[in-house]
Protein backbone atom coordinates (compact mmCIF):
# COMPACT_ATOMS: atom_id res chain seq x y z
CA UNK A 1 0.00 0.00 0.00
CA UNK A 2 1.58 3.41 -1.07
CA UNK A 3 2.21 5.39 2.30
CA UNK A 4 2.06 9.01 2.41
CA UNK A 5 3.56 11.94 5.05
CA UNK A 6 0.82 14.88 5.52
CA UNK A 7 2.53 17.42 8.18
CA UNK A 8 -0.56 19.70 9.20
CA UNK A 9 -2.40 16.62 8.05
CA UNK A 10 -4.86 16.89 11.17
CA UNK A 11 -6.68 19.99 10.51
CA UNK A 12 -7.63 22.30 7.55
CA UNK A 13 -6.25 21.54 4.52
CA UNK A 14 -3.94 18.98 6.02
CA UNK A 15 -7.03 16.99 7.09
CA UNK A 16 -8.68 17.19 3.33
CA UNK A 17 -5.26 16.14 1.77
CA UNK A 18 -5.28 13.01 4.53
CA UNK A 19 -8.73 12.26 3.95
CA UNK A 20 -9.13 12.25 0.28
CA UNK A 21 -5.52 10.29 0.17
CA UNK A 22 -7.03 7.73 3.04
CA UNK A 23 -9.88 7.18 0.76
CA UNK A 24 -8.21 6.26 -2.55
CA UNK A 25 -6.23 3.77 -0.85
CA UNK A 26 -3.53 5.54 0.59
CA UNK A 27 -1.97 4.71 3.73
CA UNK A 28 -1.67 8.00 6.08
CA UNK A 29 0.65 9.47 8.11
CA UNK A 30 -1.21 13.00 9.31
CA UNK A 31 1.68 14.81 11.35
CA UNK A 32 0.86 17.61 13.62
CA UNK A 33 2.43 19.57 16.00
CA UNK A 34 -0.30 19.97 19.50
CA UNK A 35 -1.88 17.40 21.35
CA UNK A 36 -5.36 18.93 21.51
CA UNK A 37 -5.40 19.42 17.86
CA UNK A 38 -4.73 15.46 16.95
CA UNK A 39 -7.15 14.43 19.93
CA UNK A 40 -9.87 16.36 17.94
CA UNK A 41 -9.20 15.13 14.54
CA UNK A 42 -11.79 11.30 13.85
CA UNK A 43 -9.47 9.75 11.08
CA UNK A 44 -9.86 7.65 8.32
CA UNK A 45 -9.43 4.16 9.24
CA UNK A 46 -6.64 4.46 6.77
CA UNK A 47 -5.09 7.05 8.64
CA UNK A 48 -2.34 7.12 11.76
CA UNK A 49 -2.22 10.45 13.76
CA UNK A 50 1.64 11.17 14.51
CA UNK A 51 3.02 14.27 16.62
CA UNK A 52 5.91 15.97 14.74
CA UNK A 53 6.82 20.19 15.32
CA UNK A 54 8.15 20.74 11.92
CA UNK A 55 10.74 23.26 13.17
CA UNK A 56 12.45 20.83 15.46
CA UNK A 57 15.56 19.47 13.46
CA UNK A 58 16.18 16.47 15.22
CA UNK A 59 12.46 14.65 15.48
CA UNK A 60 11.74 15.17 11.83
CA UNK A 61 14.58 13.60 10.67
CA UNK A 62 14.13 10.78 13.10
CA UNK A 63 10.24 10.67 11.91
CA UNK A 64 11.13 9.81 8.71
CA UNK A 65 14.60 7.87 9.89
CA UNK A 66 11.53 5.50 11.76
CA UNK A 67 9.41 5.27 8.44
CA UNK A 68 10.30 1.98 6.30
CA UNK A 69 8.73 3.67 3.23
CA UNK A 70 7.17 6.38 1.70
CA UNK A 71 5.45 7.33 -1.93
CA UNK A 72 4.33 10.94 -1.10
CA UNK A 73 5.20 13.59 1.45
CA UNK A 74 2.87 16.83 1.47
CA UNK A 75 4.36 19.88 3.52
CA UNK A 76 0.96 21.44 4.60
CA UNK A 77 2.14 22.75 7.94
CA UNK A 78 1.28 26.59 7.97
CA UNK A 79 0.64 29.44 10.30
CA UNK A 80 0.20 33.14 9.56
CA UNK A 81 0.09 36.24 12.21
CA UNK A 82 -1.86 38.76 11.09
CA UNK A 83 -0.61 42.16 11.68
CA UNK A 84 2.54 40.73 13.70
CA UNK A 85 5.23 39.98 11.11
CA UNK A 86 6.41 43.15 10.99
CA UNK A 87 8.18 42.40 14.63
CA UNK A 88 11.46 40.01 13.30
CA UNK A 89 11.05 37.41 15.97
CA UNK A 90 7.38 36.50 14.61
CA UNK A 91 8.81 36.89 10.92
CA UNK A 92 11.85 34.07 12.17
CA UNK A 93 8.66 31.95 13.34
CA UNK A 94 6.61 31.91 10.91
CA UNK A 95 9.20 31.46 8.33
CA UNK A 96 10.56 28.27 10.01
CA UNK A 97 7.34 26.76 9.69
CA UNK A 98 5.95 27.54 6.19
CA UNK A 99 9.59 27.64 4.47
CA UNK A 100 12.40 26.22 6.68
CA UNK A 101 10.06 23.54 7.76
CA UNK A 102 8.94 22.64 4.67
CA UNK A 103 12.85 22.41 3.59
CA UNK A 104 13.41 20.03 6.32
CA UNK A 105 10.95 17.52 5.75
CA UNK A 106 11.47 17.56 2.10
CA UNK A 107 15.64 16.86 2.99
CA UNK A 108 14.78 14.24 5.56
CA UNK A 109 12.25 12.32 3.51
CA UNK A 110 14.39 12.45 0.06
CA UNK A 111 15.84 9.02 0.26
CA UNK A 112 12.54 7.22 1.22
CA UNK A 113 11.12 8.64 -2.21
CA UNK A 114 13.63 8.17 -3.87
CA UNK A 115 13.84 4.28 -2.94
CA UNK A 116 10.00 4.23 -4.09
CA UNK A 117 10.39 7.17 -6.91
CA UNK A 118 7.82 9.11 -4.93
CA UNK A 119 6.67 12.71 -5.01
CA UNK A 120 5.98 15.87 -2.84
CA UNK A 121 3.67 18.53 -2.98
CA UNK A 122 3.97 21.45 -1.31
CA UNK A 123 1.37 23.76 -0.43
CA UNK A 124 2.14 27.11 -1.29
CA UNK A 125 -0.66 30.11 -1.83
CA UNK A 126 -1.89 33.29 -3.89
CA UNK A 127 0.71 35.24 -1.09
CA UNK A 128 3.26 33.38 -3.29
CA UNK A 129 2.72 36.18 -6.48
CA UNK A 130 1.04 39.11 -4.54
CA UNK A 131 2.62 40.27 -1.34
CA UNK A 132 0.21 40.86 1.90
CA UNK A 133 1.20 43.89 3.71
CA UNK A 134 -0.04 42.79 6.79
CA UNK A 135 1.76 39.24 6.10
CA UNK A 136 5.51 40.23 4.94
CA UNK A 137 6.39 36.85 6.49
CA UNK A 138 3.74 34.58 5.26
CA UNK A 139 4.20 36.45 2.13
CA UNK A 140 7.91 35.82 1.74
CA UNK A 141 7.61 32.33 3.03
CA UNK A 142 5.03 31.00 0.55
CA UNK A 143 6.96 33.07 -2.18
CA UNK A 144 9.93 30.83 -0.95
CA UNK A 145 7.88 27.50 -1.01
CA UNK A 146 7.51 28.06 -4.95
CA UNK A 147 10.79 28.87 -5.92
CA UNK A 148 12.40 26.08 -3.17
CA UNK A 149 9.83 23.74 -5.07
CA UNK A 150 11.60 25.08 -8.19
CA UNK A 151 15.05 24.14 -7.06
CA UNK A 152 13.80 20.71 -5.72
CA UNK A 153 12.10 19.65 -8.59
CA UNK A 154 15.51 20.70 -10.57
CA UNK A 155 17.76 18.74 -8.48
CA UNK A 156 15.63 15.38 -7.63
CA UNK A 157 14.39 14.57 -10.89
CA UNK A 158 17.37 12.61 -11.24
CA UNK A 159 16.58 10.68 -8.34
CA UNK A 160 13.19 10.10 -9.83
CA UNK A 161 11.34 12.31 -7.34
CA UNK A 162 8.64 14.81 -8.21
CA UNK A 163 8.14 18.00 -6.49
CA UNK A 164 5.26 20.25 -7.03
CA UNK A 165 3.04 22.75 -5.69
CA UNK A 166 -0.69 23.87 -5.17
CA UNK A 167 -1.55 27.39 -4.48
CA UNK A 168 -4.68 27.65 -2.72
CA UNK A 169 -7.01 30.54 -2.89
CA UNK A 170 -9.36 31.21 -0.04
CA UNK A 171 -10.40 28.38 1.83
CA UNK A 172 -12.58 27.75 4.71
CA UNK A 173 -10.22 26.97 7.47
CA UNK A 174 -9.15 27.58 11.18
CA UNK A 175 -6.39 29.85 9.44
CA UNK A 176 -9.97 31.92 7.66
CA UNK A 177 -12.05 32.07 10.41
CA UNK A 178 -11.45 35.47 11.31
CA UNK A 179 -12.04 36.88 7.62
CA UNK A 180 -14.94 34.87 7.43
CA UNK A 181 -16.61 36.67 10.28
CA UNK A 182 -15.59 40.03 9.15
CA UNK A 183 -18.72 40.87 6.46
CA UNK A 184 -16.48 43.25 4.48
CA UNK A 185 -13.44 41.40 4.10
CA UNK A 186 -15.88 38.40 2.65
CA UNK A 187 -17.68 40.53 0.11
CA UNK A 188 -14.49 41.81 -1.27
CA UNK A 189 -12.82 38.26 -1.54
CA UNK A 190 -15.80 37.15 -3.12
CA UNK A 191 -16.80 39.75 -5.49
CA UNK A 192 -12.91 38.85 -6.57
CA UNK A 193 -13.37 34.94 -7.43
CA UNK A 194 -15.02 34.12 -10.19
CA UNK A 195 -16.75 31.25 -8.65
CA UNK A 196 -18.41 33.08 -5.83
CA UNK A 197 -17.88 31.08 -2.77
CA UNK A 198 -14.92 29.56 -0.53
CA UNK A 199 -13.02 26.68 -1.27
CA UNK A 200 -13.58 23.71 0.11
CA UNK A 201 -10.65 21.74 1.96
CA UNK A 202 -11.61 18.65 -0.03
CA UNK A 203 -11.09 20.68 -3.48
CA UNK A 204 -7.82 21.10 -2.44
CA UNK A 205 -7.70 17.72 -1.30
CA UNK A 206 -8.55 16.24 -4.31
CA UNK A 207 -5.53 18.43 -6.87
CA UNK A 208 -2.93 17.27 -4.62
CA UNK A 209 -4.08 13.33 -4.80
CA UNK A 210 -3.78 13.76 -8.68
CA UNK A 211 -0.16 15.30 -7.99
CA UNK A 212 0.84 12.17 -5.90
CA UNK A 213 -0.78 9.56 -8.75
CA UNK A 214 0.77 8.30 -11.24
CA UNK A 215 -1.10 10.32 -13.54
CA UNK A 216 0.59 13.16 -13.02
CA UNK A 217 3.83 10.90 -13.82
CA UNK A 218 5.08 13.40 -16.01
CA UNK A 219 4.33 16.87 -13.89
CA UNK A 220 7.37 18.30 -12.18
CA UNK A 221 8.42 21.87 -11.02
CA UNK A 222 4.37 22.69 -11.05
CA UNK A 223 2.73 25.19 -9.37
CA UNK A 224 -1.22 25.01 -9.69
CA UNK A 225 -4.04 27.26 -8.42
CA UNK A 226 -6.83 25.88 -7.02
CA UNK A 227 -8.62 29.39 -6.26
CA UNK A 228 -11.99 29.68 -7.96
CA UNK A 229 -10.24 31.84 -10.35
CA UNK A 230 -8.94 34.69 -8.06
CA UNK A 231 -5.20 34.77 -9.61
CA UNK A 232 -6.44 35.33 -12.41
CA UNK A 233 -8.79 38.50 -11.62
P1 LIG B 1 -4.87 25.59 9.76
O1 LIG B 1 -4.46 26.66 10.70
O2 LIG B 1 -6.26 25.08 9.80
O3 LIG B 1 -3.88 24.32 9.91
C1 LIG B 1 -2.51 24.49 10.01
C2 LIG B 1 -1.90 23.16 10.32
O4 LIG B 1 -0.47 23.34 10.41
C3 LIG B 1 -2.36 22.57 11.61
O5 LIG B 1 -2.55 21.19 11.46
C4 LIG B 1 -1.20 22.82 12.56
O6 LIG B 1 -1.06 21.85 13.56
C5 LIG B 1 -0.03 22.68 11.59
N1 LIG B 1 1.17 23.26 12.13
C6 LIG B 1 1.41 24.55 12.50
N2 LIG B 1 2.64 24.67 12.99
C7 LIG B 1 3.20 23.43 12.93
C8 LIG B 1 4.46 22.90 13.28
N3 LIG B 1 5.44 23.67 13.81
N4 LIG B 1 4.70 21.59 13.06
C9 LIG B 1 3.74 20.80 12.54
N5 LIG B 1 2.53 21.23 12.19
C10 LIG B 1 2.27 22.54 12.39
O7 LIG B 1 -4.49 26.17 8.35
P2 LIG B 1 -4.90 25.76 6.86
O8 LIG B 1 -5.39 24.38 6.80
O9 LIG B 1 -5.72 26.85 6.34
O10 LIG B 1 -3.47 25.83 6.18
C11 LIG B 1 -2.76 24.69 5.76
C12 LIG B 1 -1.73 25.12 4.74
O11 LIG B 1 -2.39 25.71 3.63
C13 LIG B 1 -0.78 26.19 5.29
O12 LIG B 1 0.51 25.97 4.77
C14 LIG B 1 -1.36 27.48 4.74
O13 LIG B 1 -0.39 28.45 4.62
C15 LIG B 1 -1.87 27.00 3.39
N6 LIG B 1 -2.89 27.85 2.77
C16 LIG B 1 -4.13 28.04 3.37
C17 LIG B 1 -5.08 28.82 2.71
C18 LIG B 1 -6.45 29.03 3.27
O14 LIG B 1 -7.22 29.80 2.66
N7 LIG B 1 -6.84 28.40 4.34
C19 LIG B 1 -4.80 29.45 1.42
C20 LIG B 1 -3.47 29.16 0.91
C21 LIG B 1 -2.57 28.38 1.56
P3 LIG B 1 -0.83 22.22 15.11
O15 LIG B 1 -1.87 23.22 15.48
O16 LIG B 1 -0.94 20.91 15.80
O17 LIG B 1 0.53 22.80 15.22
Amino acid sequence: MRTAVVTGGTRGIGAGVSLALAESGWSVIAASASREEREAFEPHDAIRVCHLDVTDDASVFSFFEGLDRLDGLVNSAGILRRGEEYDVVVFQQVVDVNLTGTMRCCVAAHDLLADSSGAIVNIASMLSTFGGPLVPAYSASKGGVVQLTKALAGRWAEDGIRVNAVAPGWIETEMTKELRDDSERTEAILARTPIKRWGKTSEVGALVRWMLSDEASFVTDAVYPVDGGYLAM
